[in-house]
Protein backbone atom coordinates (compact mmCIF):
# COMPACT_ATOMS: atom_id res chain seq x y z
CA UNK A 1 0.00 0.00 0.00
CA UNK A 2 3.22 1.86 -0.17
CA UNK A 3 2.66 4.92 -3.05
CA UNK A 4 5.46 7.12 -3.87
CA UNK A 5 4.93 11.35 -3.99
CA UNK A 6 6.37 12.53 -7.66
CA UNK A 7 4.35 15.02 -8.40
CA UNK A 8 2.73 17.46 -6.07
CA UNK A 9 0.33 20.78 -6.99
CA UNK A 10 0.64 23.18 -4.38
CA UNK A 11 -2.24 26.16 -4.50
CA UNK A 12 -2.65 27.85 -0.63
CA UNK A 13 -4.26 31.54 0.61
CA UNK A 14 -2.53 30.99 3.76
CA UNK A 15 1.29 31.11 2.90
CA UNK A 16 2.85 29.82 6.31
CA UNK A 17 5.49 27.32 5.97
CA UNK A 18 4.66 26.98 1.81
CA UNK A 19 8.78 27.42 1.56
CA UNK A 20 10.09 24.87 3.75
CA UNK A 21 7.77 22.53 2.83
CA UNK A 22 8.40 23.53 -1.12
CA UNK A 23 12.14 23.34 -0.15
CA UNK A 24 11.96 19.64 1.06
CA UNK A 25 9.39 18.04 -1.58
CA UNK A 26 11.89 19.70 -4.24
CA UNK A 27 14.94 18.14 -2.10
CA UNK A 28 13.52 14.74 -3.01
CA UNK A 29 12.75 15.62 -6.28
CA UNK A 30 9.17 16.09 -6.44
CA UNK A 31 8.02 18.10 -9.03
CA UNK A 32 6.20 21.01 -8.23
CA UNK A 33 2.66 22.98 -9.86
CA UNK A 34 1.03 25.41 -8.26
CA UNK A 35 -1.11 28.84 -8.94
CA UNK A 36 -0.65 31.92 -9.20
CA UNK A 37 -0.21 33.78 -5.90
CA UNK A 38 1.33 30.30 -4.46
CA UNK A 39 3.85 30.03 -7.49
CA UNK A 40 5.34 33.21 -7.14
CA UNK A 41 6.00 32.44 -3.56
CA UNK A 42 8.05 29.37 -4.33
CA UNK A 43 9.64 31.19 -7.56
CA UNK A 44 10.90 34.18 -5.36
CA UNK A 45 12.46 31.56 -2.63
CA UNK A 46 14.17 29.79 -5.35
CA UNK A 47 12.25 26.88 -6.44
CA UNK A 48 11.63 25.84 -9.43
CA UNK A 49 7.43 25.84 -10.24
CA UNK A 50 5.44 24.48 -12.74
CA UNK A 51 2.29 27.18 -13.71
CA UNK A 52 -1.04 25.26 -13.16
CA UNK A 53 -1.93 27.52 -16.83
CA UNK A 54 0.97 25.50 -18.66
CA UNK A 55 -0.68 22.47 -17.23
CA UNK A 56 -4.12 23.24 -18.47
CA UNK A 57 -3.58 25.09 -21.48
CA UNK A 58 -5.83 27.72 -19.92
CA UNK A 59 -4.93 31.15 -17.97
CA UNK A 60 -6.22 31.67 -14.53
CA UNK A 61 -9.13 33.63 -15.30
CA UNK A 62 -12.24 35.69 -13.80
CA UNK A 63 -10.56 37.22 -10.84
CA UNK A 64 -9.28 34.03 -9.74
CA UNK A 65 -12.75 32.20 -10.11
CA UNK A 66 -11.53 29.34 -12.33
CA UNK A 67 -7.81 28.36 -12.02
CA UNK A 68 -7.46 24.63 -11.52
CA UNK A 69 -11.09 23.64 -12.61
CA UNK A 70 -9.79 21.33 -15.55
CA UNK A 71 -9.81 17.64 -16.83
CA UNK A 72 -5.50 18.02 -16.92
CA UNK A 73 -5.83 18.86 -12.68
CA UNK A 74 -8.83 16.71 -11.83
CA UNK A 75 -7.76 13.93 -14.28
CA UNK A 76 -4.65 13.81 -12.63
CA UNK A 77 -5.82 13.48 -8.94
CA UNK A 78 -8.93 11.10 -9.96
CA UNK A 79 -7.31 8.78 -12.47
CA UNK A 80 -7.09 5.36 -10.72
CA UNK A 81 -3.23 4.68 -11.84
CA UNK A 82 -4.18 0.67 -11.29
CA UNK A 83 -7.02 0.89 -13.92
CA UNK A 84 -5.64 0.17 -17.05
CA UNK A 85 -8.85 2.58 -18.74
CA UNK A 86 -7.65 5.12 -16.86
CA UNK A 87 -4.06 4.92 -17.60
CA UNK A 88 -5.03 5.03 -21.38
CA UNK A 89 -7.44 7.73 -20.87
CA UNK A 90 -4.18 9.63 -19.22
CA UNK A 91 -1.62 8.41 -21.79
CA UNK A 92 -4.48 9.50 -24.94
CA UNK A 93 -4.94 13.44 -23.11
CA UNK A 94 -1.15 13.48 -21.54
CA UNK A 95 -2.45 13.84 -18.48
CA UNK A 96 0.18 13.71 -15.65
CA UNK A 97 -1.01 12.06 -12.32
CA UNK A 98 -0.51 14.34 -9.79
CA UNK A 99 0.28 12.27 -6.61
CA UNK A 100 0.08 14.69 -3.90
CA UNK A 101 -2.25 17.96 -3.21
CA UNK A 102 -1.45 21.13 -1.00
CA UNK A 103 -4.43 23.30 -0.47
CA UNK A 104 -5.91 25.88 2.20
CA UNK A 105 -9.02 27.33 1.08
CA UNK A 106 -9.58 31.21 0.73
CA UNK A 107 -10.07 32.31 4.09
CA UNK A 108 -14.33 32.36 4.13
CA UNK A 109 -14.83 31.99 7.95
CA UNK A 110 -12.29 34.66 8.76
CA UNK A 111 -13.83 37.44 6.45
CA UNK A 112 -17.15 36.86 7.84
CA UNK A 113 -15.52 36.82 11.07
CA UNK A 114 -14.47 40.50 10.21
CA UNK A 115 -17.79 41.67 8.91
CA UNK A 116 -17.04 41.91 5.97
CA UNK A 117 -19.87 42.85 3.27
CA UNK A 118 -21.83 40.20 1.02
CA UNK A 119 -19.88 40.57 -2.04
CA UNK A 120 -16.50 39.92 -0.86
CA UNK A 121 -17.94 37.34 1.26
CA UNK A 122 -19.16 35.60 -1.74
CA UNK A 123 -16.10 36.28 -3.30
CA UNK A 124 -14.21 34.76 -0.39
CA UNK A 125 -16.14 31.35 -1.32
CA UNK A 126 -13.36 29.10 -2.77
CA UNK A 127 -14.41 26.91 -5.50
CA UNK A 128 -11.63 25.44 -7.01
CA UNK A 129 -9.76 24.63 -3.82
CA UNK A 130 -12.63 22.46 -2.74
CA UNK A 131 -13.51 20.79 -5.75
CA UNK A 132 -9.99 19.75 -5.98
CA UNK A 133 -9.48 18.50 -2.26
CA UNK A 134 -12.63 16.40 -2.87
CA UNK A 135 -11.34 15.04 -5.68
CA UNK A 136 -7.79 14.05 -4.26
CA UNK A 137 -9.63 12.40 -0.88
CA UNK A 138 -11.72 10.25 -3.03
CA UNK A 139 -8.91 8.94 -4.54
CA UNK A 140 -6.95 8.54 -1.54
CA UNK A 141 -5.95 4.94 -2.54
CA UNK A 142 -2.90 6.79 -4.34
CA UNK A 143 -3.43 10.63 -3.56
CA UNK A 144 -1.78 12.70 -0.74
CA UNK A 145 -4.14 15.26 0.17
CA UNK A 146 -3.11 18.30 2.75
CA UNK A 147 -5.17 21.24 3.90
CA UNK A 148 -3.27 22.12 6.94
CA UNK A 149 -0.61 23.63 7.65
CA UNK A 150 -0.01 21.94 10.92
CA UNK A 151 0.13 18.50 8.65
CA UNK A 152 3.15 19.77 6.62
CA UNK A 153 5.40 18.27 8.75
CA UNK A 154 3.77 15.40 9.69
CA UNK A 155 3.84 14.97 5.34
CA UNK A 156 7.46 15.12 5.45
CA UNK A 157 8.01 12.91 8.04
CA UNK A 158 5.95 10.35 6.80
CA UNK A 159 8.04 10.27 3.09
CA UNK A 160 11.29 10.65 5.32
CA UNK A 161 10.38 7.18 7.16
CA UNK A 162 8.99 5.41 3.41
CA UNK A 163 11.64 6.81 1.58
CA UNK A 164 9.30 9.51 -0.55
CA UNK A 165 6.42 7.23 -0.34
CA UNK A 166 3.28 7.39 2.13
CA UNK A 167 0.86 4.28 3.70
CA UNK A 168 -2.90 3.58 2.49
CA UNK A 169 -3.34 4.21 6.08
CA UNK A 170 -2.05 7.71 6.29
CA UNK A 171 -3.35 9.24 2.95
CA UNK A 172 -6.68 7.64 4.01
CA UNK A 173 -5.79 9.81 7.51
CA UNK A 174 -5.40 12.90 5.34
CA UNK A 175 -8.34 12.57 3.38
CA UNK A 176 -10.81 11.90 6.23
CA UNK A 177 -9.70 16.02 7.45
CA UNK A 178 -9.78 16.69 4.15
CA UNK A 179 -13.55 16.12 3.67
CA UNK A 180 -13.80 17.59 7.69
CA UNK A 181 -12.34 20.35 6.03
CA UNK A 182 -14.70 21.00 3.16
CA UNK A 183 -17.92 19.72 4.68
CA UNK A 184 -16.72 22.65 7.67
CA UNK A 185 -16.03 24.56 4.97
CA UNK A 186 -19.74 24.28 3.49
CA UNK A 187 -21.51 24.72 6.35
CA UNK A 188 -19.77 27.90 7.28
CA UNK A 189 -21.15 29.34 4.27
CA UNK A 190 -24.25 27.73 4.02
CA UNK A 191 -24.68 28.88 8.20
CA UNK A 192 -23.49 32.71 6.65
CA UNK A 193 -26.31 32.60 4.09
CA UNK A 194 -28.77 31.82 6.54
CA UNK A 195 -27.91 34.48 9.07
CA UNK A 196 -27.68 36.63 5.92
CA UNK A 197 -31.41 35.93 5.23
CA UNK A 198 -32.29 35.51 8.79
CA UNK A 199 -36.42 35.73 8.88
CA UNK A 200 -36.50 34.15 12.46
CA UNK A 201 -37.41 30.36 12.22
CA UNK A 202 -34.03 28.47 11.45
CA UNK A 203 -33.66 27.46 8.25
CA UNK A 204 -32.71 24.75 5.95
CA UNK A 205 -29.02 24.75 6.46
CA UNK A 206 -26.02 22.08 7.43
CA UNK A 207 -23.82 22.24 11.02
CA UNK A 208 -20.68 21.26 11.32
CA UNK A 209 -17.53 22.42 13.16
CA UNK A 210 -13.53 21.88 12.97
CA UNK A 211 -11.67 19.69 15.76
CA UNK A 212 -9.88 22.24 17.85
CA UNK A 213 -9.23 19.71 20.77
CA UNK A 214 -9.24 16.10 21.47
CA UNK A 215 -10.43 15.98 25.17
CA UNK A 216 -8.74 13.71 28.15
CA UNK A 217 -12.32 12.40 28.48
CA UNK A 218 -16.26 13.44 28.15
CA UNK A 219 -18.58 14.33 31.26
CA UNK A 220 -16.89 10.76 32.44
CA UNK A 221 -13.79 8.97 32.25
CA UNK A 222 -15.31 6.27 29.91
CA UNK A 223 -16.39 8.45 27.35
CA UNK A 224 -14.30 9.77 25.01
CA UNK A 225 -14.38 13.26 23.83
CA UNK A 226 -13.36 16.39 21.43
CA UNK A 227 -14.21 20.08 20.97
CA UNK A 228 -14.99 21.73 18.31
CA UNK A 229 -15.24 25.03 16.84
CA UNK A 230 -17.92 26.72 14.50
CA UNK A 231 -15.00 29.57 13.34
CA UNK A 232 -17.64 32.40 14.66
CA UNK A 233 -14.99 33.76 16.74
CA UNK A 234 -17.08 34.54 19.08
CA UNK A 235 -15.44 36.16 22.32
CA UNK A 236 -15.93 33.38 25.19
CA UNK A 237 -14.61 30.21 25.97
CA UNK A 238 -13.64 28.51 22.64
CA UNK A 239 -11.35 31.83 21.58
CA UNK A 240 -10.13 32.28 24.61
CA UNK A 241 -6.42 31.83 25.69
CA UNK A 242 -5.26 29.93 28.16
CA UNK A 243 -2.15 31.61 30.79
CA UNK A 244 -2.10 28.47 33.46
CA UNK A 245 -3.15 25.33 35.26
CA UNK A 246 -3.81 22.08 32.99
CA UNK A 247 -5.89 21.49 30.27
CA UNK A 248 -9.61 21.81 30.08
CA UNK A 249 -11.88 19.35 30.65
CA UNK A 250 -14.94 18.41 29.06
CA UNK A 251 -16.75 19.77 31.74
CA UNK A 252 -14.36 22.86 32.42
CA UNK A 253 -15.37 23.66 29.00
CA UNK A 254 -19.13 23.39 29.14
CA UNK A 255 -19.13 25.35 32.83
CA UNK A 256 -16.78 28.11 31.54
CA UNK A 257 -19.40 28.88 28.63
CA UNK A 258 -22.53 29.06 31.04
CA UNK A 259 -20.58 30.88 33.35
CA UNK A 260 -19.03 33.69 30.95
CA UNK A 261 -22.56 33.75 29.46
CA UNK A 262 -24.29 34.44 32.37
CA UNK A 263 -21.81 36.92 33.62
CA UNK A 264 -21.85 38.34 30.39
CA UNK A 265 -25.51 39.81 31.30
CA UNK A 266 -23.85 42.60 33.43
CA UNK A 267 -22.83 45.44 31.09
CA UNK A 268 -18.92 46.57 32.50
CA UNK A 269 -19.50 49.87 32.19
CA UNK A 270 -22.48 49.76 34.51
CA UNK A 271 -20.82 47.80 37.41
CA UNK A 272 -18.13 44.61 38.23
CA UNK A 273 -19.83 41.59 38.34
CA UNK A 274 -19.31 37.85 39.35
CA UNK A 275 -20.57 34.62 38.53
CA UNK A 276 -19.50 31.38 40.04
CA UNK A 277 -20.72 28.21 38.49
CA UNK A 278 -21.04 24.40 39.11
CA UNK A 279 -21.92 21.99 36.86
CA UNK A 280 -23.59 24.34 34.60
CA UNK A 281 -25.80 26.56 37.26
CA UNK A 282 -24.86 29.33 39.14
CA UNK A 283 -24.26 29.00 42.91
CA UNK A 284 -23.44 32.68 43.19
CA UNK A 285 -23.92 35.79 41.12
CA UNK A 286 -23.47 39.32 42.23
CA UNK A 287 -22.51 42.82 41.42
CA UNK A 288 -20.50 45.18 42.82
CA UNK A 289 -18.35 48.57 42.89
CA UNK A 290 -14.74 46.53 42.96
CA UNK A 291 -14.55 42.64 41.11
CA UNK A 292 -13.18 41.91 44.58
CA UNK A 293 -16.67 43.21 45.88
CA UNK A 294 -18.60 41.30 43.65
CA UNK A 295 -16.79 38.18 44.00
CA UNK A 296 -16.75 38.09 47.86
CA UNK A 297 -21.09 38.45 47.66
CA UNK A 298 -20.99 35.81 44.86
CA UNK A 299 -19.05 33.51 47.29
CA UNK A 300 -21.54 34.52 50.84
CA UNK A 301 -24.43 32.83 48.13
CA UNK A 302 -23.40 29.23 48.76
CA UNK A 303 -19.96 29.09 49.86
CA UNK A 304 -19.65 25.26 50.10
CA UNK A 305 -20.84 24.61 46.33
CA UNK A 306 -18.17 27.64 45.23
CA UNK A 307 -15.58 25.13 46.40
CA UNK A 308 -14.09 23.87 42.73
CA UNK A 309 -16.23 26.26 40.88
CA UNK A 310 -15.49 28.30 37.64
CA UNK A 311 -15.64 32.23 38.01
CA UNK A 312 -16.57 34.41 35.48
CA UNK A 313 -15.91 38.25 35.63
CA UNK A 314 -17.43 41.21 33.50
CA UNK A 315 -14.18 42.86 33.43
CA UNK A 316 -10.64 42.11 33.66
CA UNK A 317 -8.87 40.47 36.52
CA UNK A 318 -7.14 42.90 38.73
CA UNK A 319 -4.54 41.87 41.66
CA UNK A 320 -6.62 41.99 44.89
CA UNK A 321 -9.13 39.65 43.47
CA UNK A 322 -6.55 37.35 42.17
CA UNK A 323 -5.85 36.89 45.84
CA UNK A 324 -9.48 36.41 46.94
CA UNK A 325 -9.88 33.68 44.54
CA UNK A 326 -6.79 31.81 45.86
CA UNK A 327 -8.68 31.83 48.96
CA UNK A 328 -10.56 28.62 47.98
CA UNK A 329 -9.99 25.85 45.41
CA UNK A 330 -11.29 26.87 41.93
CA UNK A 331 -11.20 25.14 38.78
CA UNK A 332 -11.22 28.05 35.91
CA UNK A 333 -10.96 32.25 36.32
CA UNK A 334 -12.31 33.26 32.74
CA UNK A 335 -12.59 37.55 32.28
CA UNK A 336 -11.92 40.06 29.70
CA UNK A 337 -8.23 39.99 30.22
CA UNK A 338 -6.26 40.07 33.43
CA UNK A 339 -3.39 42.47 34.71
CA UNK A 340 0.12 41.27 34.90
CA UNK A 341 0.06 41.31 38.66
CA UNK A 342 -3.11 39.22 39.26
CA UNK A 343 -1.43 36.83 36.71
CA UNK A 344 1.73 36.57 38.90
CA UNK A 345 -0.65 35.66 41.89
CA UNK A 346 -2.28 32.99 40.02
CA UNK A 347 1.33 31.35 39.00
CA UNK A 348 1.60 30.23 42.45
CA UNK A 349 -1.61 27.71 41.99
CA UNK A 350 -0.45 25.08 39.13
CA UNK A 351 -4.30 23.68 39.22
CA UNK A 352 -6.04 27.03 38.70
CA UNK A 353 -6.86 27.56 34.82
CA UNK A 354 -7.27 31.18 33.77
CA UNK A 355 -8.48 32.28 30.95
CA UNK A 356 -9.03 35.73 29.31
CA UNK A 357 -10.39 36.83 26.28
CA UNK A 358 -10.76 39.56 24.06
CA UNK A 359 -14.38 40.69 25.48
CA UNK A 360 -17.29 39.77 26.59
CA UNK A 361 -19.51 37.67 24.72
CA UNK A 362 -22.49 39.98 23.32
CA UNK A 363 -25.49 38.41 25.44
CA UNK A 364 -28.36 40.05 23.23
CA UNK A 365 -26.41 38.58 20.18
CA UNK A 366 -28.41 36.33 17.97
CA UNK A 367 -26.95 32.84 17.07
CA UNK A 368 -28.50 29.21 17.03
CA UNK A 369 -27.80 26.64 20.12
CA UNK A 370 -27.98 22.52 20.09
CA UNK A 371 -29.29 20.04 21.75
CA UNK A 372 -28.73 16.55 20.57
CA UNK A 373 -31.89 13.93 20.91
CA UNK A 374 -31.72 10.41 19.92
CA UNK A 375 -31.42 10.29 15.58
CA UNK A 376 -31.24 14.08 15.33
CA UNK A 377 -30.55 17.59 17.00
CA UNK A 378 -32.96 19.94 18.28
CA UNK A 379 -32.00 23.84 16.83
CA UNK A 380 -32.93 26.97 18.23
CA UNK A 381 -32.93 30.51 18.35
CA UNK A 382 -30.57 31.69 21.23
CA UNK A 383 -32.41 32.39 23.75
CA UNK A 384 -31.54 36.63 23.69
CA UNK A 385 -34.54 37.57 25.33
CA UNK A 386 -34.28 40.84 27.11
CA UNK A 387 -36.58 42.43 29.85
CA UNK A 388 -35.97 45.74 31.14
CA UNK A 389 -38.20 48.09 33.54
CA UNK A 390 -40.66 49.33 31.01
CA UNK A 391 -41.56 45.61 29.75
CA UNK A 392 -42.64 45.01 33.30
CA UNK A 393 -46.53 45.35 34.50
CA UNK A 394 -46.88 45.33 38.09
CA UNK A 395 -50.17 43.37 39.02
CA UNK A 396 -50.26 43.23 43.10
CA UNK A 397 -51.92 45.93 45.09
CA UNK A 398 -47.95 46.97 46.19
CA UNK A 399 -45.80 48.05 43.40
CA UNK A 400 -41.52 47.34 44.00
CA UNK A 401 -40.03 50.06 45.31
CA UNK A 402 -37.24 51.21 43.07
CA UNK A 403 -34.67 49.26 45.05
CA UNK A 404 -36.72 46.22 44.81
CA UNK A 405 -36.73 46.38 41.16
CA UNK A 406 -33.50 46.48 40.43
CA UNK A 407 -32.92 43.48 42.51
CA UNK A 408 -36.19 42.06 40.53
CA UNK A 409 -34.53 42.26 37.30
CA UNK A 410 -31.31 41.26 38.65
CA UNK A 411 -33.00 38.16 40.19
CA UNK A 412 -34.70 37.38 36.40
CA UNK A 413 -31.54 37.98 34.37
CA UNK A 414 -29.77 35.20 36.64
CA UNK A 415 -32.97 32.95 36.46
CA UNK A 416 -32.23 32.92 32.98
CA UNK A 417 -29.28 30.81 33.14
CA UNK A 418 -30.39 28.38 35.94
CA UNK A 419 -31.72 25.35 34.88
CA UNK A 420 -35.32 24.52 35.36
CA UNK A 421 -37.45 25.29 37.48
CA UNK A 422 -35.03 27.58 38.33
CA UNK A 423 -36.20 30.17 41.72
CA UNK A 424 -33.30 32.75 42.22
CA UNK A 425 -33.67 34.99 45.82
CA UNK A 426 -31.71 38.25 45.10
CA UNK A 427 -30.92 40.93 48.14
CA UNK A 428 -28.27 43.66 47.18
CA UNK A 429 -27.61 43.00 43.91
CA UNK A 430 -26.32 39.33 44.60
CA UNK A 431 -27.79 35.69 44.65
CA UNK A 432 -28.78 34.91 48.36
CA UNK A 433 -30.37 31.38 47.26
CA UNK A 434 -30.43 29.46 44.14
CA UNK A 435 -32.76 26.42 43.45
CA UNK A 436 -31.76 24.88 40.34
CA UNK A 437 -33.01 21.81 37.89
CA UNK A 438 -36.28 20.63 40.36
CA UNK A 439 -39.05 19.12 38.88
CA UNK A 440 -41.65 21.43 41.12
CA UNK A 441 -41.00 24.65 40.96
CA UNK A 442 -42.32 24.25 44.93
CA UNK A 443 -39.11 22.59 45.69
CA UNK A 444 -36.81 24.98 44.00
CA UNK A 445 -38.16 27.89 46.53
CA UNK A 446 -37.54 25.21 49.10
CA UNK A 447 -34.40 24.10 48.40
CA UNK A 448 -32.65 27.51 47.67
CA UNK A 449 -34.43 28.98 50.90
CA UNK A 450 -33.12 25.98 52.94
CA UNK A 451 -29.15 26.55 51.36
CA UNK A 452 -29.93 30.18 52.52
CA UNK A 453 -30.66 29.10 56.30
CA UNK A 454 -27.48 27.23 56.13
CA UNK A 455 -25.22 30.16 54.76
CA UNK A 456 -26.94 32.26 57.53
CA UNK A 457 -25.24 29.80 60.20
CA UNK A 458 -22.05 29.39 58.14
CA UNK A 459 -21.59 33.60 57.93
CA UNK A 460 -22.65 33.31 61.79
CA UNK A 461 -26.42 35.43 60.90
CA UNK A 462 -29.20 35.50 63.07
CA UNK A 463 -31.57 35.02 59.95
CA UNK A 464 -31.24 33.40 56.20
CA UNK A 465 -31.24 36.61 54.02
CA UNK A 466 -33.85 35.43 52.13
CA UNK A 467 -35.94 37.49 54.47
CA UNK A 468 -36.39 41.22 52.73
CA UNK A 469 -35.27 39.40 49.35
CA UNK A 470 -36.33 39.78 46.01
CA UNK A 471 -37.39 36.46 44.20
CA UNK A 472 -37.23 35.23 40.44
CA UNK A 473 -39.42 32.68 38.60
CA UNK A 474 -38.08 31.70 35.17
CA UNK A 475 -41.83 30.33 34.44
CA UNK A 476 -45.35 31.34 35.72
CA UNK A 477 -46.23 29.65 39.15
CA UNK A 478 -49.03 27.57 38.27
CA UNK A 479 -50.32 26.96 41.87
CA UNK A 480 -50.08 29.95 44.72
CA UNK A 481 -47.91 27.01 46.73
CA UNK A 482 -44.26 28.26 45.26
CA UNK A 483 -45.35 31.48 45.71
CA UNK A 484 -46.10 31.20 49.43
CA UNK A 485 -42.98 29.13 49.86
CA UNK A 486 -41.00 32.29 48.44
CA UNK A 487 -42.74 34.49 50.59
CA UNK A 488 -42.25 32.16 53.57
CA UNK A 489 -38.82 32.39 53.19
CA UNK A 490 -39.00 36.13 53.96
CA UNK A 491 -39.14 36.87 49.93
CA UNK A 492 -41.20 40.40 49.74
CA UNK A 493 -41.15 40.80 46.04
CA UNK A 494 -41.50 38.28 43.07
CA UNK A 495 -40.51 38.66 39.69
CA UNK A 496 -42.38 35.81 36.95
CA UNK A 497 -43.97 35.52 33.33
CA UNK A 498 -47.23 35.55 34.46
CA UNK A 499 -49.68 34.05 31.52
CA UNK A 500 -50.68 31.13 34.08
CA UNK A 501 -54.67 29.82 33.90
CA UNK A 502 -54.28 30.11 37.48
CA UNK A 503 -53.27 33.63 37.31
CA UNK A 504 -55.83 35.34 39.56
CA UNK A 505 -55.18 33.26 42.34
CA UNK A 506 -51.43 33.50 42.56
CA UNK A 507 -52.43 37.33 42.16
CA UNK A 508 -54.63 37.32 45.22
CA UNK A 509 -52.25 35.33 47.21
CA UNK A 510 -48.97 37.53 46.33
CA UNK A 511 -51.82 40.53 47.87
CA UNK A 512 -52.96 38.45 50.92
CA UNK A 513 -49.07 37.29 51.73
CA UNK A 514 -48.33 41.28 50.95
CA UNK A 515 -46.16 40.66 48.03
CA UNK A 516 -45.30 43.15 45.52
CA UNK A 517 -45.11 41.46 41.82
CA UNK A 518 -44.51 41.83 38.46
CA UNK A 519 -45.28 40.34 35.51
CA UNK A 520 -42.58 39.84 32.14
CA UNK A 521 -44.61 38.34 29.66
CA UNK A 522 -41.75 37.06 28.80
CA UNK A 523 -40.29 33.31 30.52
CA UNK A 524 -36.67 31.88 30.48
CA UNK A 525 -36.98 28.32 30.02
CA UNK A 526 -33.77 26.51 30.49
CA UNK A 527 -33.79 22.65 30.52
P1 LIG B 1 -2.90 31.63 -5.21
O1 LIG B 1 -2.51 32.43 -4.01
O2 LIG B 1 -1.96 30.51 -5.46
O3 LIG B 1 -3.11 32.49 -6.44
O4 LIG B 1 -4.33 30.99 -4.91
C1 LIG B 1 -4.45 29.96 -3.98
C2 LIG B 1 -5.91 29.75 -3.63
O5 LIG B 1 -6.69 29.52 -4.81
C3 LIG B 1 -6.13 28.53 -2.77
O6 LIG B 1 -6.85 28.95 -1.61
C4 LIG B 1 -6.97 27.57 -3.61
O7 LIG B 1 -7.89 26.83 -2.83
C5 LIG B 1 -7.66 28.50 -4.57
N1 LIG B 1 -8.02 27.91 -5.87
C6 LIG B 1 -7.33 27.02 -6.58
N2 LIG B 1 -7.97 26.77 -7.75
C7 LIG B 1 -9.09 27.52 -7.78
C8 LIG B 1 -10.16 27.70 -8.73
O8 LIG B 1 -10.21 27.09 -9.81
N3 LIG B 1 -11.17 28.54 -8.35
C9 LIG B 1 -11.15 29.22 -7.18
N4 LIG B 1 -12.17 30.04 -6.89
N5 LIG B 1 -10.14 29.08 -6.28
C10 LIG B 1 -9.13 28.25 -6.58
Amino acid sequence: DLYPVRRALLSVSDKTGLIDLGRALAARGVELISTGGTARALRDAGLEVRDVAEVTGFPEMMDGRVKTLHPMVHGGLLALRDDPSHVAAMETHLISPIDLLVVNLYPFEETVAKGADYATCIENIDIGGPAMIRAASKNHAFVNVVVDVEDYDRLLAELEANDGQTTYGFRQNLALTAYSRTAAYDAAVSAWMAAALEEGAPRRRAFAGTLAQTLRYGENPHQNAAFYVDGSNRPGVATAVQHQGKELSYNNINDTDAAFELVAEFDPEDTAACAIIKHANPCGVAKGATLIEAYKSAFDCDRTSAFGGIVALNKPLDAETAEEITGIFTEVVIAPGASDEAKGIFAAKKNLRLLTTDGLPDARAGGLTFRQVAGGFLVQDKDNGFVGMDDLKVVTKLAPTEEQMRDLLFAWKVAKHVKSNAIVYVRDQATVGVGAGQMSRVDSALIAAKKAERMAETLGLAKPLTIGSAVASDAFFPFPDGLLEAAAAGATCVIQPGGSMRDAEVIAAADEAGLAMVFTGMRHFRH
